[in-house]
């Protein structure tokens, strides 16, 4: 359907991202609920309006059940951007475990499973998201949760071959070591591993309930943040947890980049491919 930008009426606002808001809308019409964001005009900010062109060109180019759905783009003649997606009702990742506690491993594979089947889409179409972390993963409360990937905001969409140098993007906390010095773990970059990467940081903080570079509690400081993704081992799980958790951790958690496993290739992990909504 062709959703009109004044059919929408605004009920309240769900977050602010940079540049923009994101709104919780309804259509007047058939008063099907929705998530709006907005960017204004008089963002003067280039690396803001580049972000959005960028999210934009993503969510008009997928299609799949792991990744939040775009309903329409609207420019606006005032130059106002707004992007209609599909509401995704429990929220991020990140405010959901800060209100019902640590996640299960059960939970984790579902999540990982969901995530996973979304990564694998954007990795064959050549999409690379580079900001994999709880705050960009929306829920869904259905049949059983649903987790869907959102904010392409720095995004790549590989044409050429990546040149690391220039791909110094994202939420620095959950970057690969790679990124940081790409000589040194896997020479010859690849830009998808990171993504994987972040994926594993992403599940052992949603089961540990902290950040795993830091203890429960310690302030993140930049520089030895870095140092621990460099120098230090990979973070791993507490000694309660299950054999086929912690080495599915290992295989998105190594240091190397060649060394780590593809979205593919986890999809098929005993971790993973146990999870009921895998035969789908
Ligand atoms: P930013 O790029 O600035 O991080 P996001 O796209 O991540 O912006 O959105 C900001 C916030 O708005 C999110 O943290 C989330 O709370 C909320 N939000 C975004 N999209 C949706 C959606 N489709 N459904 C429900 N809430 C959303
Ligand atoms: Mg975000």
């Amino acid at each position: 359907i062709n959703i009109s930008c004044n059919d929408l009426e605004k009920l309240q606002v769900l977050g602010h991202g940079n540049g923009g808001t994101v709104y919780k809308v309804r259509h007047k019409r058939t008063s099907e609920i929705y998530a709006l964001k907005v960017v204004h005009a008089d963002t003067d900010d280039a690396i803001v309006r580049r972000q959005v062109f960028r999210e934009m060109e993503i969510l008009r180019h997928t299609d799949s059940p792991y990744i939040v759905h775009c309903h329409g783009i609207y420019e606006k003649p005032s130059g106002d951007i707004g992007i209609l997606m599909e509401y995704m009702d429990l929220g991020t990742l990140d405010t959901l475990v800060q209100k019902e506690g640590t996640f299960s491993e059960a939970k984790l594979a579902h999540v990982a499973h969901q995530v996973l089947n979304g990564l694998n889409y954007l990795h064959n179409h050549k999409i690379i998201h580079r900001d994999i972390k709880p705050s960009n993963l929306l829920a869904k409360n259905g049949n059983e949760m649903e987790v869907k990937i959102a904010d392409f905001g720095v995004s790549i969409i590989m044409r050429r071959t990546l040149d690391p140098c220039k791909s110094y993007v994202g939420t620095c906390a959950y970057m690969s070591p790679e990124r940081f010095d790409p000589d040194a773990y896997g020479g010859n970059y690849n830009g998808y591993a990171a993504d994987i990467w972040s994926l594993g940081l992403t599940l052992l903080e949603l089961y540990l309930g902290y950040f795993p570079f830091l203890t429960p509690g310690q302030r993140p400081d930049w520089a030895t943040l870095m140092c621990a993704i460099c120098f230090g081992d990979p973070p791993s799980l507490p000694e309660n947890a299950s054999d086929e958790f912690r080495n599915f951790l290992e295989c998105c958690l190594q240091k190397e980049s060649t060394k780590r496993w593809t979205a593919a290739q986890l999809l098929s992990h005993p971790f993973v491919s146990k999870d009921p909504r895998s035969d789908r």
